[in-house]
């Protein structure tokens, strides 16, 4: 525990937060959501060998793409990458022709939703979960849940939408906590949306109704799906 602190302590202060004003009028306007990577590079310590090594990638806004690889291979890294936490050693990666580096980590992550094998969820009611900022009516919030397929499941508990979640969200299944995280990816209304493995864990019929939502809801937006097998790209 004391090297890990020790390792905190001492890491690289992150990035700037806020994009500048400069780049944030810049950012206005459509967003397509596309993504180039161009020679891209990157690792994790100085002393480490390249984890991503002059990666040459170009996704059109709204393409679905799949990534498979072997275990090591840089696949989640790559996520982390678009994310910047962890940061080029050379090369970059632009999203719409900007480049990422220079968008605060702010606004960059809060352009792009994510799902991963291990979803997110903070101790608070099923509503607060899915819409923090309290932006959304509780009937797009319903139909969110419809379109995840999650809709039958939270309107069997006591509450509904205000049932509350334990920490980690401890009282919910794995599957359950997906579909959560996709209710919650619609309603972000990202023009990317990146999962990473989201269905190595869940059952057939939820990873059809996974594939399914994705599939319909997330038509127009560009989404880069990670996984072990090729039949559940
Ligand atoms: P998997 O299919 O097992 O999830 P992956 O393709 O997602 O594999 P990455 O996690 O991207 O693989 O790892 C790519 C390389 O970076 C590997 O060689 C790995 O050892 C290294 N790596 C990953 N995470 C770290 C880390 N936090 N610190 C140092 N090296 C790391
Ligand atoms: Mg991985």
């Amino acid at each position: 525990a004391r090297e890990r602190l020790n390792e905190y302590t001492h890491a690289q202060e992150e990035a700037r937060w806020n994009t500048s004003e400069h780049t944030q009028l810049s950012m206005e306007g459509p967003e397509e959501g596309g993504i180039t990577l161009s020679q891209y590079s990157a690792r994790y310590r100085e002393h480490l060998g390249l984890a991503l090594n002059t990666i040459d990638l170009s996704i059109s806004g709204g393409e679905k793409i799949g990534v498979i690889g072997r275990t090591g291979a840089g696949k989640s890294t790559l996520l982390l990458a678009l994310f910047r936490l962890i940061e080029s050693s050379s090369g970059s990666i632009s999203i719409d022709q900007k480049d990422i580096s220079e968008i605060g980590l702010h606004d960059l992550r809060n352009r792009i939703s994510i799902i991963t094998q291990d979803p997110f969820m903070f101790t608070g009611s099923i509503r607060s979960n899915l819409d923090p900022l309290n932006m959304h009516t509780d009937d797009v919030i319903w139909s969110a849940l419809k379109s995840s397929h999650i809709y039958d499941y939270v309107r069997s508990l006591e509450g509904g939408i205000s049932y509350m979640i334990n920490q980690g969200g401890d009282n919910l299944s794995l599957g359950q906590k997906q579909l959560l995280c996709l209710a919650r990816a619609l309603l972000e209304k990202n023009r990317i949306l990146v999962l990473d493995e989201p269905t190595a864990s869940v059952d057939v019929e939820t990873d059809e109704l996974i594939h399914d939502a994705i599939k319909k809801e997330f038509r127009h937006r560009t989404v880069i799906t990670i996984a072990h097998r090729i039949n559940t790209i």
